[in-house]
C-alpha cells in the first residue's frame, strides 16, 4: 500500500491526511508540536457564522481516530528522493520513505515586535488579535490589564501584511473579516463601548462577509475609517494616544483609547524555506510555497510526488483550506494511480 507523508497537523493537515486514509492510503502525519489544529486550536470563534472553532478541530480530529500514524514532536531534518521514493530523515532518529508527501505546514503571525511604532510590548494595552481571542473565552466584558472597563478600543488592520518596510506586500486575506468579527465580539461585551476599525481597504471576499460588516455598522454602531496608524504612546493614566492619519480626508487625526488590537497578518511558516529547500520546492516572492499553476494545479509543485495545501500556499480562511485539502488527497490520489 503507498505510504503518504502529511507534513504539518493544523486543519489542512488533519483533513488532507483523512481524506487520503478514505482512499485506502496509509498516512503519517508529521507533527511538530505536540497538539492537532494549528492556529485554530487557539480561536474561539470563526467568522462568519461564529462557530465555536473547537467544533471543527474536534470534528477533523475524530476523522482521524484510527485512521492514520501521528508523529508528534518530529520534524523533516533532511529529504531525499530515489526514483519515485522519498526518503525522509525525522528529528527523533528515524528514516522513513513514502510514495508522496503532502506540505501543509500552515503559516506563522507576523512578530508585532518589528512595528517598533505601535508599542507592541512596550505599552501593556496593546495587543494583539490573536492575544484578544483569549479575552473571548468567557462573555465578561473586556477590560484593560489595570482592570479597568473598556470604553474605547481601535482595531488596526494590515500589521505585517501589505508593508513593503516589513518585507511583506502580500494581503493575508482574512485580517479585516477577522477584524470586523472581533470588534462583534468586544461590542456584545462592552455595550457601550466606541469601536473604531482603520483600515486601508475592506476585503469582504467571501459569502456573508459583507453582510456582517453592515451588522457591524448599523446593530453594533462600530465605526469604520480609511486611515493609517503612525504611533502610538502612552499617557499618564495608561490610556493609549494614537497618531493617525485619515487617508479619506487626508487630514491627522488623534485618538485617545484604553486598548489597541494590532490585525497581524499571516507570514509563511517557521522553517519552511529550509523544507522547501530540503524538497526542492520554489517559494514565491512572499516565501510562500509556489505551485506549478495558480489555477489549475494548485496543489502540484515543481517536484514530482510533492504536493501543497492550505496556508504553506498562501492566506486562506478555514474553509478555502479545509476544501484545498480536498483537492490535494484527489491529485496525490491521481499521481500514485498513474504511476
Ligand atoms: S485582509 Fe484586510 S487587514 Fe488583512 S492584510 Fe488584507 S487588507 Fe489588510
Amino acid at each position: 500500500m503507498p505510504r503518504i507523508a502529511v507534513i504539518g497537523g493544523g486543519v489542512a493537515g488533519m483533513e488532507v491526511a483523512f481524506r487520503l486514509s478514505q482512499l485506502s492510503f496509509e498516512v503519517d502525519i508529521i507533527e511538530k508540536s505536540f497538539i492537532l489544529g494549528g492556529h485554530v486550536h487557539k480561536w474561539q470563534k470563526l467568522f462568519p457564522d461564529f462557530t465555536p472553532a473547537h467544533q471543527i478541530v474536534d470534528q477533523l480530529k475524530n476523522q482521524l481516530r484510527d485512521k492514520v500514524n501521528i508523529l508528534f514532536g518530529n520534524e523533516v531534518i533532511k529529504a531525499e528522493q530515489e526514483n519515485t521514493k522519498h526518503i525522509l530523515y525525522l528529528s527523533d532518529g528515524t528514516t522513513q520513505v513514502y510514495d508522496a508527501i503532502v506540505i501543509t505546514t500552515g503559516f506563522k503571525l507576523f512578530n508585532a515586535n518589528r512595528k517598533e511604532e505601535y508599542g507592541y510590548s512596550v505599552y501593556p494595552n496593546v495587543i494583539t488579535s490573536s492575544e484578544l481571542e483569549e479575552y473571548f473565552q468567557n462573555d465578561k466584558p473586556i477590560i484593560t490589564k489595570e482592570n479597568r472597563i473598556v470604553e474605547r478600543i481601535a482595531f488596526i488592520h494590515c500589521v505585517g501584511s501589505r508593508d513593503e518596510k516589513v518585507g511583506n506586500r502580500h494581503c493575508s486575506k482574512v485580517c479585516c473579516i477577522t477584524a470586523v468579527k472581533q470588534a462583534i465580539e468586544v461590542a456584545q461585551r462592552n455595550p457601550d463601548a466606541e469601536i473604531y476599525l482603520f483600515y486601508m481597504d475592506l476585503r469582504m471576499f467571501d459569502r456573508k462577509f459583507e453582510d456582517l460588516y453592515l451588522q457591524a455598522q448599523t446593530e453594533y454602531g462600530i465605526k469604520f475609517v480609511r486611515g493609517r496608524l503612525s504611533e502610538v504612546s502612552e499617557k499618564a493614566d495608561s490610556r493609549l494616544f494614537l497618531k493617525l492619519e485619515d487617508t479619506l480626508l487626508g487630514k491627522p487625526l488623534r485618538l485617545t483609547v484604553d486598548l489597541v488590537v494590532l490585525m497581524v497578518g499571516m507570514e509563511t511558516a517557521e522553517n519552511s524555506i529550509q523544507l522547501a529547500n530540503a524538497l526542492g520546492i520554489p517559494v514565491g516572492q512572499d516565501n510562500f510555497m509556489l505551485p506549478v499553476n495558480c489555477h489549475s494545479q494548485k496543489n502540484i509543485t515543481g517536484n514530482r510526488g510533492i504536493f501543497v495545501a492550505g496556508c504553506a500556499s498562501g492566506p486562506k480562511s478555514i474553509g478555502e483550506t479545509l476544501a484545498d485539502a480536498r483537492s490535494a488527497a484527489l491529485e496525490v490520489y491521481s499521481y500514485l494511480n498513474c504511476n
